[in-house]
């Protein structure tokens, strides 16, 4: 009988010569040859996941990263500068992290731990502290996630767990536990969560204290089990662990009335020094200039939250000019988009300087601040976005009295709905 003359068709050694020779459709393969295999998937594997990441950090100087924020953000030079460093200091901080980790026990004597810089932003609504917190995000190219916490309640109450804010830094993130797990999470409306009163009431504070006490944990870092799709959890829903130890957590609120425990602190402290009238009356310009944590602790936030929240800083109201910078001077400011969307029908819109005085004006007199521009523009070029795209026209100029006339119109609707 003829010697057997199977071989392997990888390697092309022979069946004597190998432990084991699977058979395939058309061919065989040894063992040798399965395990090399194995090894090529593997890093091709791990390759793919590495590429697939869309989050590579980027860290930027301080510098750069304030000149980024100008780009987008008008004024707040003060909350910029104080941003920047914070992020800029959390990312040094990462690095120390990664680092740190592999040779641990060697430099255990002298490494100084640096601490988690999250951050509490005290201004008005509509100054600009969501579009700083995001703009900032997305310049370091990590997951950004908004939350409200408004929506928050104790555990064991109707309403969402506080982990369900990681829910949504994994969710934008396609559950990359690895990027969210170095991202940033805007926390917004966090002066309502504040104590109602220093008493502590006999009823229970289901919103206030309660979810502050919750929100320690995620803000010190610790291990947190989040529910995947959020809401509450339950027994049989599979949960994901998320290390907050990295993750930078930018607070905002807007914390009506911290004025006037500001103006009290600093009038108190005041007292035999020489402060005259019109010193006074800068002071109350923009009191949140000489906000501390000592004024959020007195508007109700505990002292264990203040405590994770390091970095204080503040915005300033929008006056006028602000206001009329932000219709046209950052890159994607409003007056831009609404070109862009005229010029995509091949339409040039002009707007006549008056109408940007105009616009202003009606956000200042309705309080509406910056968010206000938007819903005037909208009711100004509504009807020409209407009917210019089915027209021959190529070029629109928005005149004071077109916008005026418009607004008013949109303003008669509004109040016969009312
Ligand atoms: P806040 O979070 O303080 O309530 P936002 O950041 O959400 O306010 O601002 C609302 C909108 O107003 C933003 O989308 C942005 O278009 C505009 N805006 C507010 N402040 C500024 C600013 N300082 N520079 C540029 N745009 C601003």
């Amino acid at each position: 009988m003829a010697k057997s003359t199977l071989k392997c068709s990888f390697c092309g050694k022979n069946r004597d010569e190998v432990k084991i020779l699977i058979a395939g459709h058309e061919g065989h393969i040894c063992e040798e040859c399965v395990d090399h295999a194995l090894e090529i998937v593997q890093q091709e594997v791990t390759s793919k996941q590495e590429n697939k990441s869309a989050y590579k950090l980027s860290v930027k100087k301080p510098v750069e990263l304030k000149q980024h924020l100008d780009e987008y953000v008008i004024g707040q030079d003060e909350a910029k500068k104080i941003l920047a460093v914070a992020v800029y200091n959390h990312y040094k901080r990462l690095n120390q992290v990664n680092t740190g980790a592999k040779g641990k026990k060697e430099t255990d004597k002298d490494e100084i731990e640096i601490e988690k810089s999250n951050v509490i932003m005290v201004g008005e609504t509509g100054t600009g502290k969501t579009l700083l917190a995001k703009t900032i995000a997305k310049l370091l190219n990590v997951p950004f996630a908004i939350v409200d916490a408004t929506v928050f309640t104790e555990a064991g109450y109707v309403g969402e767990d506080v982990e369900s804010i990681l829910t949504r830094l994994l969710q934008v993130c396609n559950y990359d536990i690895d990027a969210a797990e170095k991202g940033i999470v805007y926390i917004d409306e966090i002066d309502k969560i504040a104590r109602k009163s220093d008493n502590p009431s006999i009823t229970r504070d289901v919103s206030g204290e309660g979810v502050q006490q919750g929100l320690l944990k995620l803000l010190e870092g610790t291990e947190v089990l989040v529910p995947p799709q959020g809401g509450r959890k339950h027994p049989d829903q599979k949960l994901i662990k998320v290390n907050t130890q990295n993750i930078l957590f930018i607070c905002g609120g807007a914390f009506d009335g911290v004025d006037k425990i500001i103006a009290r602190r600093v009038n108190t402290n005041a007292i035999g020094f020489n402060v005259n009238k019109d010193q006074q009356d800068a002071m109350k310009i923009n009191l949140l200039r000489f906000i501390n944590a000592q004024d959020l602790k007195s508007f109700g936030l505990i002292p264990e939250l203040l405590g994770r929240l390091p970095v204080v800083t503040y915005l300033n109201p929008l006056d006028k000019e602000t206001l009329r910078a932000i219709l046209s001077v950052p890159k994607n400011a409003l007056l831009k988009q609404y070109k862009k969307l005229f010029e995509i029908e091949g339409i040039e819109l002009k707007i006549e300087d008056a109408v940007l005085d105009f616009m202003v004006e009606k956000a200042m007199e309705y309080k509406l601040g910056a968010r206000g521009l938007r819903s005037i523009c909208e009711s100004i070029l509504t009807d020409a976005m209407f009917e210019l795209p089915s027209s021959n026209v190529k070029e629109f100029t928005l005149t004071e009295t077109y916008a005026r006339q418009k607004f008013e119109h949109a303003r008669m609707n509004l109040l016969k709905v009312a």
